[in-house]
């Protein structure tokens, strides 16, 4: 009884960190207080499932901050029509917060080996509206576009072409962008009917890279 009591108190905490961080969406808020974070994070990190911060995952990379996951979603602006494009599935966090909302989530990762494990974690905790590819993110799904919103979970130097060729019209994009040492910022993109893209930085963040190709490795 008490663990579970702490685990209550640790659960609105997570809450009011992002309420008081300035999320709003309650869309979105729902979403963070559904997605049970620490199947998500390994098994040593449990603990820490419902700190704000980035944790490690297998190959090397992230699972990034629960603000940041909120902050990204609130500004792609995502409801129950759309369907997202995800590059960078990592652990399927993401994936899963964006499929509470919107209608069909369709996301790319490189390395296999995390794109097997996060398939599978995400049937097993039944968010079926997701499929995972292993595959390189730069080149989008062509097959299954256009997309409503796409988002971006890895920084890339510059504005990945192909991505915004799969933007539908009216479309939106939130990517973090910026050189792998330097400052990176959140861009938020909007593709209007005319085909110009409109573009907005907002806050200051830190990701893993954007690499090209599909993992060799695993
Ligand atoms: N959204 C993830 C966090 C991802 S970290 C989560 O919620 O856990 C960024 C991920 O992007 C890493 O797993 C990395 O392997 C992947 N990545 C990097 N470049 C990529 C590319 N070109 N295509 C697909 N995935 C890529």
């Amino acid at each position: 009884m008490a663990a579970e009591a702490a685990a209550d108190i640790e659960r609105m905490e997570f809450q009011l960190t992002l309420r008081r961080r300035g999320i709003s969406d309650q869309a979105v808020l729902r979403a963070m207080d559904e997605v049970p974070r620490e199947h998500f994070v390994a098994a040593d990190d449990a603990e820490s499932a419902y700190a704000d911060q980035a944790l490690p995952i297998a190959c090397g990379q992230t699972i990034s901050q629960p603000y940041v996951v909120a902050y990204m979603t609130e500004q792609l602006e995502v409801g129950p029509p759309h369907r997202v494009l995800e590059i960078g599935t990592g652990s399927g966090y993401q994936a899963a917060i964006l499929s509470r909302i919107a209608r069909e989530v369709v996301s790319i990762e490189r390395y296999r080996t995390l794109a097997d494990a996060a398939r599978n974690r995400l049937k097993t905790l039944g968010y079926d509206n997701v499929t995972v590819l292993a595959g390189d993110g730069f080149l989008g799904a062509p097959d299954r576009a256009p997309f409503d919103r796409v988002m971006v979970t890895a920084a890339a130097g510059k504005i990945p072409d192909r991505l915004v060729e799969q933007l539908a019209e009216g479309g939106k994009m939130v990517l973090p962008l910026g050189p792998r040492t330097e400052a990176q910022h959140i861009v938020k993109l909007t593709k209007k009917a005319n085909g110009e893209l409109v573009r907005e930085k907002l806050i200051a963040v830190r990701f893993v890279p954007l690499l090209p190709g599909q993992a060799r490795e695993l």
